[in-house]
């Protein structure tokens, strides 16, 4: 791996992070990412040094572990650990996803509540950044067991929550099911009907119209507007879209409407091939109704093929949306994807690309959206959803969309300027951590020493 070299400042801060922080490989990663970005902001404000904003934003306000007990079908006692990590509340009630998937540790959740403080102040919505989730996996469990552990999940994490301290929502493995028990649970506890204090949720109970398509649709929208400034056009392009869950759903469904291709999309068995063009409907059937493998796609599409533990960034295509999960493009992949001729990569997924992949996207000079820019519709649209609760108000489809494509222009904006301001126009990695940096770091400062 190629190491860049940091200003003295930022590497000890940096090194701390590890030493306080060990084993925790993706928190690490997340953090050297935003820090490599910082140098130029030092420069212009010493004063960050003095005050040590820097190693105040990479520590968390909170951390909060937790055991979860519950029964299983069989009548046996299970037992997994919950996490809340609230990272930052500088701008506004902390605010981000819930994880259940079977990797969930620490690290894992430090990582996503991390980027989220960034991707949040970004969207220029009065909101923190959190992360939480449990090393629960609800793969192949029935609605029962989903329930009883989201029941227990709640059970604990309720008494940290409230629509102006804390508002989860989903993530991987956290769906509208998922949302509903955990907001059932609440309401049973707190006795209360505090739409507030999560979102994602149904629509007949205080959800919003687009927040299940926002991440998605959000980053098309972003990727029209990156190749936009280059003179180029979604439009014609063909594309790959990796996962098969709710991001990769409604990016596929929506780069269709705006006349681009998807060809192929995955889960973590393996991909799928479509020529044609991903079926969504016939997606959104197997994976959303019937909670079945996307192998199970390709049986019934005759011309599509599905490539066991295949990696679907060999797939000739024009632009790539990784939407799955961290990681999943590495140096390898990024070379493959320039080679076959990919123009733009715009990231659904929070942090899908290794820092190697980064550095062959920028060193071949394609547009590459980063996840904390790209993705941050749905916290978005979250936050949309937050101000319909409190305003007791109904929003329209068209409207919430048209505020949705507006806030991913905003923040396209604001990251393509400030690249430019810092010296590397159209470098959306320094210009997504140094707007998002500078909106929380001015925050805490006049807030004092917190
Ligand atoms: P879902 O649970 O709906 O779907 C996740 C998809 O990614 C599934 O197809 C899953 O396949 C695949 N996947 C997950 N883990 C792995 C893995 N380790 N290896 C290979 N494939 C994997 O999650 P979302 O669509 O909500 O989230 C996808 C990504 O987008 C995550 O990085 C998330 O943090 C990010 N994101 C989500 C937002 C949202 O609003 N939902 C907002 C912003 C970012 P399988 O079923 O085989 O595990």
């Amino acid at each position: 791996m190629t190491v860049v070299v940091i200003d003295e400042r930022l590497e000890k801060a940096y090194q701390d992070v590890v030493r306080r922080n060990p084993a925790e490989a993706e928190f690490h990663q997340a953090v050297r990412e935003v820090l490599e970005s910082l140098g130029p902001v030092l420069a212009k404000r010493p004063d960050f040094a003095d005050s040590r904003i820097i190693e105040r934003i990479c520590e968390p306000e909170r951390q909060i572990i937790f055991r979860v007990v519950w029964q299983n079908d069989a009548g046996e006692v299970e037992v997994n650990r919950g996490f809340r990590v609230q990272f930052n509340s500088a701008l506004g009630p902390y605010k981000g996803g819930l994880r259940f998937h079977p990797s969930v540790y620490l690290g894992i959740i430090k990582f996503l509540g991390f980027e989220q403080i960034f991707k949040n102040a970004l969207t220029g919505m009065p909101i923190g950044g959190a992360k939480g989730g449990s090393d629960f996996d609800p793969k192949g469990r029935s609605d029962g067991e989903v329930m009883r552990f989201c029941q227990a999940f709640m059970t604990e994490l309720y008494r940290h929550l409230g629509e102006y301290r804390d508002v989860p929502a989903g993530d991987i493995g956290v769906g509208a099911r998922e949302i509903g028990y955990l907001f059932g649970q609440f309401k049973r506890i707190a006795n209360e009907y505090e739409s507030g204090v999560l979102t994602g949720k149904g629509l007949g109970w205080g959800g919003s119209l687009v927040r299940k398509e926002a991440t998605g649709y959000g980053a098309v929208f972003f990727a029209r507007e990156m190749l936009a400034v280059r003179g180029q056009e979604l439009e014609g392009q063909t594309c790959l879209v990796s996962g098969s869950g709710n991001v990769a759903i409604y990016t596929i469904e929506k780069l269709h409407a705006l006349g681009a291709k998807a060809i192929a999309c995955s889960d973590s068995s393996g991909f799928v091939v479509d020529e044609d063009g991903i079926d969504v409907e016939l997606l959104k059937q197997v994976k959303e109704v019937e909670r079945r493998r996307v192998s199970e796609y390709a049986t019934r599409k005759p011309k599509a093929r599905f490539v066991p533990g295949g990696n679907i960034w060999e797939v000739p295509a024009t632009v790539a949306f990784p939407s799955a999960t961290q990681n999943e493009i590495n140096g390898h992949d990024a070379k493959l994807l320039v080679k076959n001729g990919c123009i733009a990569v715009c990231e659904g997924a929070n942090m899908p690309t290794t820092p190697d992949g980064i550095r062959v996207f920028q060193e071949a000079k394609i547009a590459y959206g980063l996840g904390k820019a790209a993705n941050a519709g749905g916290v978005a649209t979250s936050a949309l959803e937050m101000q319909q609760n409190a305003s007791r108000d109904y929003w329209s489809f068209e409207y919430t969309e048209a505020r949705l494509q507006k806030i991913m222009s905003e923040i396209h904006r604001v990251c393509y300027e400030t690249a430019a301001e810092y010296g590397s126009p159209g470098d959306y990695v320094l210009g997504a951590n140094i707007a998002g940096f500078l909106k929380v770091a001015d925050a805490m400062d006049a807030f004092g020493l917190i």
